[in-house]
């Protein structure tokens, strides 16, 4: 048996990047970027004005004050989005707008609030400097520079900076397809008619949402009958696809048969055991480049082996570099006890207060009880060598469901 650490050295250790492929940026949202990206443009591509005002020359207006206002005639006026027709010469002023082309001739910007109009004149009452109020062509990106560097994770702004120098579409690691697969005689639809003996497959479904939430594309397989053909030849189906996650029979009973079956079609197992709980029983192998994850059955150890295994390996799959999710430290508010030689992670709730954070178990801790991982906002870690967690003490908590955390107000 290997420890929670070992396993996932072991996993990510046989994983890297896929392929990239090119796709609109605005698919790229969120993707980590496969190339480095260079502007073939300059941003602002023409030095512009950053105030509705009077595009002068400084030495016209260098003296201007309320006391000694200076005049000067207003030639044209330009709005965003054209090109002033004349120049300005001494003694003359064109108006502009914010964004608009600085008129040739020009090297500064009165602000509007600073002048007054009177008919074809502006006075001017106040001066900024020499130079103010103009965005200067290129001085937020220079063409030829590189703006967004191989492995960046994309951002809302990343994705309308791209837009901002004129590329429309973009090179990103592709998302990987994950086969998933659900094993057991006793699962049903869910939209089945509840039968003696039955249960819904819900792992589907929880596996399902959390490789979307990866960001990689999952495929449902189905369920599958516990007899090892069966098995072998969904298997072997699902060998199409990146990676294959499945459920269920991978313990000690006389119908866990998925390690075997998994060994028909030329996976090779690696391990089938960690030593944490919940989900002891956790099977991780390959065939070719492609992991294959044989998750354990009971509903929640099959969710948090996910998060713990699977995870960080579609993450990396799709060329991401920060794999784990975040933790956090926080105060223990009762006592637990558990038992020596394996890693637990307690479902919990977590409370801040006065910039300390507090956890507290959501209650029983059955791997069947989905219902406590649904009520959970993180994981709270124990190690191996524990046996007991005194109430008080700093536990590491990893943080599950940040929408779920109680912040109703901005905080800031
Ligand atoms: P197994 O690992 O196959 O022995 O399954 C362990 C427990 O998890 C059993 O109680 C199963 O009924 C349950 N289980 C297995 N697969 C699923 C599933 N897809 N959805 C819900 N429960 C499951
Ligand atoms: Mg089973």
């Amino acid at each position: 048996m290997i420890s929670v650490y070992e396993a996932i050295e072991v996993i990510l250790n046989q994983i890297s990047p896929l392929s990239g492929e090119e796709v609109p940026i605005l698919q790229a949202a969120g993707r980590v970027l496969c190339e480095d990206v260079c502007s073939r443009r300059s941003v602002p591509p023409f030095s512009n004005s950053a105030m509705d005002g009077y595009a002068v020359r400084w030495q016209d207006v260098a003296e201007a004050s309320p006391a000694n206002p200076v005049t000067l005639r207003i030639l044209e006026s330009v709005p965003a989005g054209y090109v002033a027709k004349r120049r300005v010469v001494e003694g003359s002023a064109i108006k502009i707008m914010t964004g608009a082309p600085l008129p040739r001739g020009a090297d500064t910007v009165v602000r509007v609030e600073h002048t007054e109009s009177a008919g074809d004149d502006v006075r001017i009452n106040r001066v900024d400097g020499s130079g103010s109020h103009i965005r200067e062509a290129g001085e937020d990106i220079q063409k030829g520079q590189m703006i967004l560097e191989k492995g960046k994770v994309l951002s809302p702004a990343d994705i309308g900076l791209m837009a901002s120098v004129g590329k429309s579409r973009v090179r990103v690691y592709r998302r990987p397809t994950v086969g998933v697969i659900s094993t057991g005689d006793e699962l049903l639809e869910v939209g089945d008619r509840p039968r003696a003996g039955k249960i819904v497959n819900s792992n589907s479904y929880t596996l399902a949402a959390a490789i979307r939430e990866t960001g990689a594309i999952s495929v449902a397989l189905g369920i599958v009958r516990d007899k090892r053909k069966s098995l072998a030849s969904v298997f072997k189906r699902a060998l199409r696809y990146d990676a294959v996650i499945t459920s269920g029979g991978i313990s000690m009973g006389d119908y866990d048969l998925v390690k075997e079956a998994l060994g028909d079609v030329g996976v090779e197992m690696q391990f089938w055991h960690v030593a944490q709980r919940p989900g002891h029983p956790m099977a991780f192998g390959r065939i070719g480049r492609k992991p294959v994850f044989g998750l354990p059955g009971n509903p929640v150890s099959s969710a948090v082996s996910f998060l713990l295994y699977a995870r960080p390996a579609l993450l990396k799959l799709m060329g991401h570099r920060n794999l784990f999710l975040p933790v956090i430290q926080a105060t223990l508010e009762h006592e637990i006890k558990k038992s020596r030689g394996v890693k637990e992670f307690i479902r919990c709730r977590l409370r801040f207060e006065e910039g300390r954070s507090f956890a507290s178990s959501t209650g029983a801790q059955g791997a069947g009880m989905l219902r406590s991982l649904s009520l959970a906002q993180g994981l709270i870690v124990a190690g191996e060598e524990q046996t007991f967690l005194e109430e008080g003490s700093q536990v590491p908590v990893i943080l599950l469901n940040h929408h779920d955390l109680l912040q109703s107000e901005a905080g800031f």
